[in-house]
């Protein structure tokens, strides 16, 4: 595994800011392997490496979670030649090799995206087999009906071969053209679009608000992200 910088590692995993924790080493408040580290450019070998904080030992972790509230406008990508990704709204501090979107959320969707460099968990965050559901607000251009709520539970065929596993349907807000809450546990392409579409609907504004059983934290202002806590991560599978 690449060894890391020591001001980016701590300032991913800790409150402090990389200038901070340039003051901090400056200070001797960082130890490496029981030494005072030499500078904040110092490289850590995440697999051999212990790094104390005023003599505390730090569990520092190869893996990042990060929660964005993605703006609409943004693609759910890491690069593009176009457009703002989803990784460009990441704050240099937060920033560490190997960031991905953990599934993508269409150029005009907002709400809850994961951004992390840890594959496993993406995989099984995002394989239909996991049942991680995935929540969602949609306000729609005309009412829905019992009948497609039932389709929606039992699952229903989009396309001839293409076939949506059973989804949660309810009503949050009635109206001319209402708020309902959507429960999925897969992520085709433009799914919920499709889906409300098969039934005659427009689908008007999407948001992603949960994963799992984690939140979307509405102290985030669109395009605005933060570190997940590990007790955080494990609420989303
Ligand atoms: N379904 C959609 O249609 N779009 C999204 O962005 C997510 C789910």
């Amino acid at each position: 595994m690449k060894p890391e910088r020591l001001d980016k590692l701590l300032a991913a995993q800790t409150p402090y800011s990389r200038k901070d924790v340039r003051g901090l080493v400056r200070q001797g408040a960082v130890r490496v392997n029981g030494e005072p580290a030499k500078a904040a450019e110092q490289k850590i070998d995440l697999e051999r490496d212990r790094v104390e904080l005023f003599g505390n030992p730090l569990a520092l972790t190869r893996f990042s979670y990060l929660m964005l509230n993605k703006p609409e406008g943004v693609v759910s990508a890491t690069r593009d030649g176009r457009d703002r990704t989803v990784l460009d709204l990441v704050p240099d501090e937060l920033r560490r090799d190997g960031l991905f979107p953990a599934g993508r959320l269409d150029k005009d969707t907002t709400g809850f995206v994961l951004i992390t460099n840890d594959g496993a968990f993406a995989h099984r965050i995002l394989s239909p087999k996991s049942h991680v559901p995935k929540t969602y607000r949609a306000q729609l251009d005309l009412p829905i009906d019992e009948e497609i709520i039932r389709r929606f539970e039992e699952g229903f065929a989009l396309e001839r071969d293409v076939a949506c596993k059973p989804a949660r349907l309810r009503v949050l807000e009635t109206g001319a053209q209402e708020w309902v809450e959507v429960i999925l546990v897969e992520g085709m392409y433009h799914q919920i679009k499709r889906m409300f579409e098969h039934f005659g609907r427009r689908v008007l504004a999407l948001q992603r608000v949960r994963m799992g059983a984690l939140d979307l934290d509405t102290r985030l202002a669109p395009g605005q992200c933060r570190l997940l806590i590990p007790d955080e991560v494990a609420k989303i599978t």
